[in-house]
């Protein structure tokens, strides 16, 4: 069980307040999407799920535990980000398998689960190349392999394909929505493509200013956008 939950989140930076009182439920399993116009605070919504920033008030349970103080390593969450800094000179299999290794995670246990991996991604036969010896498509899988071979109940998700063209935007969005079928994990990913967000999400969440403008199905929101602000988000008529 792997609901998330923020209550009442705050979030300031010095003087400025980037979240001023936000209140979401990510349902179990669910594929919930984030949408909004830059810098209206989607990655800083997604840093506190992280715990790589402490909310300045409210409180953050993941699967009914209150993680709002709780280290990153301890939340059970994985973060997969635009830029997937991969390690040039270690093969896809090390790679994937880095985070593990760093963790003395036994060796069968790294293996089984990078095989695991290798497979959901269509990586097998990638396994002993090196970065520079893939496609952009091929590595973003290797970024997104490192999150799996970590079991997550969470997977976060920052806009991981806008340094991707629109022909493989497009396979790896099929590709992810088959991921999110396979490992049924709580998915929570951030994009400004209207495209993506409505084939992909389950639940839309429209972001404007660091709250919430409205929250829904993709049908929801193209036929009862709440405001011309979501209308214009969602490409919806109004
Ligand atoms: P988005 O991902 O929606 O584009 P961000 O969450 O990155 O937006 O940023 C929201 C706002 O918070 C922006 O005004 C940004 O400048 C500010 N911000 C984000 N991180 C910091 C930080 N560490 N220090 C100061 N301001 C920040
Ligand atoms: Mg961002």
């Amino acid at each position: 069980m792997a609901e998330v939950r923020l209550e009442n989140v705050t979030k300031a930076f010095g003087n400025l307040t980037v979240i001023p009182d936000l209140s979401l439920t990510v349902p179990d399993k669910s594929f919930t999407v984030l949408v909004g116009p830059s810098g209206c605070g989607k990655s800083t919504l997604l840093r506190l799920i992280a715990g790589l920033e402490k909310p300045t008030s409210g409180a953050i349970r993941i699967g009914g535990d209150d993680v709002t103080r709780a280290e990153p390593s301890k939340r059970g969450i994985s973060m997969v980000f635009q830029s997937y800094a991969l390690y040039p000179h270690m093969s896809v299999a090390r790679n994937i398998d880095f985070g593990l290794r760093i963790s003395n995670v036994p060796k069968e246990e790294r293996e089984r689960r990078l095989n695991e991996a290798a497979r959901i991604l269509a990586l097998e036969d990638y396994l002993d190349r090196k970065p520079a010896e893939l496609s952009g498509g091929q590595r973003q899988r290797v970024a997104i392999g490192r999150s799996i071979v970590r079991n997550p109940k969470v997977f976060l998700f920052d806009e991981p394909l806008s340094n991707l063209d629109a022909a493989l935007r497009a396979q790896m969005r099929v590709e992810l929505a088959e991921l999110h079928q396979s490992i049924a994990s709580t998915m929570i990913y951030v994009t400004h493509d209207q495209v993506e967000a409505m084939t992909l999400a389950d639940q839309i969440v429209v972001m404007n200013k660091g709250r919430i403008e409205q929250i829904g199905t993709p049908m929801d929101l193209y036929d009862k956008p709440a405001s011309v602000f979501v209308a214009g988000f969602i490409g919806s008529p109004k």
